[in-house]
This record gives C-alpha cells, sequence and structure tokens, in this order.
C-alpha cells in the first residue's frame, strides 16, 4: 500500500514545519501544497491582477506553470522554472494565496497536480484539502490546530526572530482573516475531514506532536 498522509489545519498550525519532521522520520517526502498557491498568488500580483477577480485568475491559471521540485528532503517551489521559494512567505502573498485558492479553476489545476505527484511516491502532503480531496482515499489523515492566540503569539515570534516587527495584534487580525475566507468559500473549504484524527497542539511542544503522528502513521503502515 502507498504511505500517503494527509494533514490539514488553519494558518500557523505549524503543519510545515511538523509535516518536514514526520516525513524525514518516516523516510517518506514532504508536499507543502500552500506554497504552490503562494507561487500563483505571487503570479497574479506579478500580472498585475486581482486575486479576488474568478475569470481574471481563471484565465490566468491556465497559462501559468507552477511546480513543487521535491529534492534532498527540500521542496523548490518554481514559478516558469524561476526558483520562487524565498519570496512567498510575505503578507501581501499570504492574503493573495488566500484569494487565488478560492476560485474552482484554480483549485481544480493545483489537486490535479498533486494528485499525480502523490501517485509516483509516498508522500506526506499538507495543505487545507488534502483530507478532504487530494488524499481523500488515505487511510492516515491528521487535521492539526492549536487556539488562534497561539497560533499567531507563534507566528509573531518567528516574525520577530526574522526581523519583523509586525505587532501581535496585526498577526492575530490576519491570521483570523485568511482562516475565515479558507472557512467560508464555497469550494473546499478548510475541514475536518470525517475520518480524520483531531490533534490539538495549543499545549503540546513541537516534539510531542511529530511523536505522535508519527505513531499514527507507524500504527496504520506498520514501522518503516
Ligand atoms: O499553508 P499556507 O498558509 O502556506 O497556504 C497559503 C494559502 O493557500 C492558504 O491560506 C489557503 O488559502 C491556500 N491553500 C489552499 N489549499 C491548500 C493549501 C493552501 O486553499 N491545500
Amino acid at each position: 500500500m502507498p504511505m500517503n498522509i494527509a494533514i490539514d489545519g488553519p494558518v500557523g498550525a505549524g503543519k510545515s514545519s511538523i509535516a518536514d519532521r514526520v516525513a524525514k522520520r518516516l523516510g517518506i517526502l514532504h508536499l507543502d501544497t500552500g506554497a504552490m498557491y503562494r507561487a500563483f498568488g505571487l503570479y497574479a500580483l506579478r500580472s498585475g491582477l486581482d486575486p479576488q477577480d474568478e475569470a481574471a485568475m481563471t484565465a490566468l491559471i491556465e497559462q501559468a506553470d507552477v511546480k513543487a521540485v521535491l529534492e534532498d528532503g527540500e521542496q523548490r517551489t518554481l514559478l516558469f522554472g524561476e526558483d520562487v521559494s524565498g519570496l512567498i512567505r510575505t503578507a501581501e502573498v499570504s492574503a493573495a494565496a488566500s484569494a487565488v485558492s478560492k476560485w474552482p479553476a484554480v483549485r481544480s489545476s493545483m489537486v490535479r497536480a498533486q494528485q499525480e505527484m502523490a501517485r509516483q511516491a509516498d508522500m506526506l502532503i499538507d495543505g487545507r484539502d488534502i483530507g478532504t480531496r487530494v488524499l481523500a482515499d488515505s487511510p492516515c489523515k491528521i487535521f492539526l490546530t492549536a487556539s488562534a492566540e497561539e497560533r499567531a503569539r507563534r507566528r509573531y515570534e518567528q516574525q520577530v526572530a526574522k526581523g519583523d516587527m509586525t505587532p501581535y495584534e496585526q498577526v492575530l487580525a490576519d491570521l483570523n482573516a485568511r482562516d475565515h475566507q479558507d472557512m467560508t468559500r464555497k469550494t473546499e473549504p478548510l475541514r475536518q475531514a470525517e475520518d480524520a484524527v483531531l490533534l490539538d497542539s495549543t499545549n503540546m511542544t513541537i516534539d510531542e506532536v511529530v511523536d505522535a503522528i508519527a505513531a499514527i502513521a507507524e500504527d496504520i503502515y506498520g514501522k518503516q
């Protein structure tokens, strides 16, 4: 049975860094799907188009070339072959990613590419619609969350460490706005799959979360 693990959850739940560590522990690849929506959001901004304009985004996705390359335990996210991994973590691109991800044409293009990758290798995939759509048939699904205040506090501390002094209140407001947009959109809104295990990391360390997810995966797939 191919090993496919789905991790979903709201902004700042720690999905990406935790998914990275779990995948390394299990010796499988990790695909961060948010990076793909971010790269397309960046393309929309560079094109001078409004990410909220469905017709424009539907036309733009047809000609977009977004790829995730998984090599040496690292993901490089490419936009027309340019590695944009270092350019897609800004607040502006986050907001654009959340906006473009509402549109059905954008989602179906991304989902198709992600399912194609999952068919080729054992993979842990994180995002918002992985358990409900991309890996809907996976027996191993995790919904990772934490209180909004805790998620904002973690994100704020990461940003301060990088010299970004955006106030905590602003970080919390941005996070709540993006979650609201992700949870209320019509197409594949963020929600916990019925068969996903809920992990609330508010009072857990990263090590504890990594151990818990690895244990769930090993229960299902056996020790690798
Ligand atoms: O996970 P990350 O915060 O990088 O994702 C950026 C945005 O991309 C999210 O706010 C969400 O709107 C969108 N996204 C999505 N489906 C996914 C992954 C991300 O809609 N599978």
